[in-house]
């Protein structure tokens, strides 16, 4: 299978009509991803949550829920952003609710996840009598996980990601409808499959009391070379062994995954031992998990560092000293005002960008499935001032 970035249409031509910096996304390539995620729901007899956390462009959202179930929320904000523009199932968990949002929060989520069992005792009466329909879950930690470093595993030593089944009895199954675990991060079916064999020793004792069965994110489905049928073979079998249950799966990263790039200008060259290209975005500002995880983007026409004849390093316009997105190789050398396409930058990214040295963000621009471009979001001073003071 060809991969999403391969399948680009974004060219020259609508490159110099947008804005710099600016985000693109593909609407072809998201509902790509979309059908894929389709196809699995629909294969599986399962239900697919988009993680508002990932990716929360709102203006995508009729496409999204033509094809999803609904969103997965971290709490009041997403929940309300969730009922407002997609209007579907609405899943709101957090790793601690505040007494002040839980009769918000439980007006408008269909399920609500609580973190522990201190949480869930203090809440779930006044969330039912708030919302009779709610159905209530409680988050558990299977302490099983193959994530790749500490920063994103919830099984980590001494995490405070999920109740331990050590902690749970009979009475407290009697108020909950649901499990729910989130233990990958852009992992294969295979680590699910690791993960799952944790949590049923752990918890299938339960399972036949309960109604649902959350298997939260970190599936990276949409991938190329993700092993989709080995998802459907695990999803399959646990349903066999529990037709009882509704099983969810709430990606986000795999929503948005390489649905479209991050656009940014080549402001000026310096010369310093190296070659080093000021861009008029930041890693640290606009890219922050290539920093945080950390990652290299990848840059469209470009090759590793010394590949091709003409070795630059990308940096930041802020003062940060680490503002760097990497050393890349080009076939001609890099002038000013020339455009860089950063690959991939869709998810964890406008969710998590800021103002910071006051830079300003990137716009966000969609290229239609017919060909044409709408921005849909200009940013400015306003969007500075208004966070800062
Ligand atoms: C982050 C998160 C997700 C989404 O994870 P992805 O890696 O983006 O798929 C889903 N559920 C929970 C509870 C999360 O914390």
């Amino acid at each position: 299978m060809k991969s999403n970035i391969e399948l680009s249409k974004l060219n020259k031509d609508i490159l110099n009509t947008l804005p710099s910096p600016c985000w693109i996304v593909e609407e072809e390539l998201l509902e790509r991803n979309l059908k894929i995620l389709k196809d699995i729901k629909e294969r599986a007899d399962i239900k697919i949550l988009l993680a508002l956390k990932a990716y929360s462009l709102w203006h995508t959202f009729d496409l999204i829920g033509e094809y999803l179930d609904g969103c997965c929320a971290s709490g009041l904000y997403e929940a309300k952003l969730g009922r407002e523009k997609l209007n579907k199932e609405v899943h709101t968990y957090s790793p601690a609710f505040k007494a002040s949002e839980i009769k918000d929060i439980a007006k408008i989520s269909n399920h609500l996840v609580f973190n522990s069992v201190n949480q869930l005792n203090s809440f779930y009466k006044e969330a039912k009598e708030t919302n009779p329909n709610i159905s209530i879950g409680l988050r558990v930690n299977p302490e099983y996980s193959e994530a790749p470093s500490d920063i994103y595993n919830p099984c980590a030593l001494y995490s405070r990601l999920g109740t331990l089944s050590s902690d749970i009895n009979d009475e407290l199954i009697s108020i909950i409808d649901g499990f729910h675990f989130h233990a990958l991060c852009e992992q294969d079916s295979p680590a699910l499959g690791g993960v799952l064999k944790a949590f049923e020793d752990k918890f299938a004792k339960w399972l036949p009391k309960l109604k649902w069965v959350n298997f939260g994110g970190g599936h990276h489905i949409t991938r190329a070379d993700y092993d989709r049928e080995g998802l459907i073979d695990i999803l399959v079998d646990f349903k066999n062994r529990y037709p009882h249950l509704e099983i969810y799966l709430e990606p986000g990263e795999a929503v948005g995954w390489q649905t479209g790039s991050l656009i940014a200008t080549v402001l000026d060259i310096v010369h310093n031992g190296m070659d080093i290209a000021i861009l008029d975005t930041s890693a640290e500002a606009h890219m922050p998990d290539t920093i945080i995880m950390p990652y290299r983007a990848d840059v469209r026409y470009s090759a590793k560092s010394g590949e091709k004849s003409y070795t630059y390093r990308l940096a930041g316009n802020t003062c940060l000293s680490g503002d760097i997105m990497g050393d890349y190789s080009f076939d001609t050398p890099l002038k000013i005002g020339d455009k860089i396409i950063f690959e991939d930058q869709i998810h964890y990214t406008m969710v998590k960008a800021t103002t910071f040295n006051g830079i300003k963000l990137p716009d966000i621009a969609i290229l239609r499935k017919d060909g044409k471009v709408d921005i849909l979001k200009k940013f400015g001073y306003e969007d500075f001032i208004n966070r800062v003071g």
